[in-house]
């Protein structure tokens, strides 16, 4: 048997479960609108929350500092000196989230490799949403520590598993802050009460907060009005941020313990100089510019309340990740399809990024769709999901 036979076999397999994924290669027109296979689109696919990936500012900064410094930074940090864009970028990034310190990884992703594998080992204890992002479970499964999930937000499953967990060395309570497939946030009051009394340790990512959520946009803690000092906060630059990259703040010493002991931020090379001055101006223009953030949630509560009215189940949503439940894969992605023809872009969502039977449309609204982008997409939504029998 040649390789490319067995690879297809698996390829048909996936097809076979109606889980076969393909890329969609989009073209833009007027942000947030995009042409793909020649066809007009409205997207609501876009984490880029706020539009500042458009932003002149950061436009601006990025290309200034890529003619000054080039467009690659070279090396990794360690070995060949940190350009000082990293490290004001780490300032800024642990200024805004009220910390004493911060460091700058290439990805959110390998940002969870990295704080994970550096405080937890095999004698240690990993806790985890089940709804948690995929990163963090793959930092958990490197780490080696033993991997216990509780059910979504559940909180007194997760006190019997740490109260269970007291022979371990560390316990680590991992969580995302907002849940990137469900839209909702989770109890980080109770957790950390837990966490109290349970002497564990408290990572939140803050991935889909930073910029939307609180009274500043500085994430998930401000939005429950809660001090950092005891919470690892991690997040990443490529969302509301309209960038690239990921961070972690704290205090100085766990900071400068990711330093010594991460491997993807020791084995990696540097961020590019046009992407950390993107990021360091989105920070300066989410503090300048709360206006981007109030349209946001304006456009958030009008398209969520329309939805709900017209019988969609948007699950238990509160943020401007916004899911429709269908339940089974067909219907998903028949639902996804129908909307596609209609000219709105909406990502279906299936196993194995959701639970099985718990397939959806996710949409994610921005502050760049207007209000005509809304009624179109309610109006799209409604006549699709009727044909299917969702409402
Ligand atoms: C997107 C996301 C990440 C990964 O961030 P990237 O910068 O895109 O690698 C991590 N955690 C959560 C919850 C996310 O939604």
């Amino acid at each position: 048997m040649d390789l490319n036979e067995i690879l297809r076999k698996e390829i048909d397999d996936l097809k076979e479960k109606g889980l076969y994924r393909t890329l969609k290669v989009i073209e833009e027109t007027q942000y947030p609108v995009a042409r793909i296979d020649g066809k007009e689109l409205i997207l609501f696919s876009s984490n880029d929350y706020l539009g500042l990936a458009g932003h002149p500012e950061m436009i601006k900064s990025s290309v200034e500092a890529t003619k000054r410094f080039r467009t690659g930074a070279g090396s990794s940090r360690l070995l060949s000196g940190t350009i000082e864009l990293s490290r004001i970028l780490e300032k800024r990034i642990a200024e805004f989230k009220g910390c004493e310190e911060g460091i700058v990884f290439s990805t959110g992703y390998m940002t969870n490799l990295g704080v994970i594998t550096s405080l937890a080992g095999k004698d240690d204890a990993a806790i985890i949403d089940k709804l948690n992002h995929a990163s963090i479970i793959d930092g958990c499964k490197l780490s080696g520590a033993q991997l216990r999930a509780y059910p979504h937000k559940d909180m007194k499953k997760l006190e019997e598993i740490l109260s269970s967990s007291m022979n371990f060395r560390r316990r680590l309570i991992i969580t995302d802050g907002v849940f990137s497939m469900d839209g909702d946030i989770a109890p980080l009051k109770d957790i950390v009460q837990l966490a109290d009394k349970y002497g564990a340790i408290v990572i939140v990512d803050d991935a889909h907060g930073t910029g939307v959520l609180g009274k500043t946009g500085r994430g998930i803690l401000e939005h429950f009005e809660m001090k950092g000092d005891s919470i690892i906060q991690m997040g990443t630059f490529s969302k509301a941020l309209g960038s690239l990259g990921g961070y972690v703040v704290g205090s100085h010493t766990l900071i400068d313990l990711l330093r010594n002991k991460a491997r993807q931020f020791i084995y990696t090379t540097a961020l590019p100089p046009g992407v950390l001055a993107a990021s360091i101006a989105a920070i300066e223009v989410i503090e300048r510019e709360p206006e981007q953030r109030s349209l946001l949630w304006s456009n958030t509560e009008r398209f969520r309340e329309g939805l709900k009215k017209s019988g969609f189940n948007t699950m238990e949503s509160s943020t401007p990740i916004i899911p429709i439940l269908t339940g089974d894969e067909e219907k998903t992605m028949r639902l996804s399809n129908g909307l596609y023809e209609e000219g709105i872009y909406a990502p279906g969502i299936r196993p194995p990024t959701v639970p099985h039977g718990m397939g959806r449309v996710r949409f994610s609204v921005t502050a760049l769709h207007t209000e005509e982008h809304l009624k179109k997409a309610q109006g799209a939504l409604e006549k699709v999901g009727r044909e299917l029998g969702i409402i």
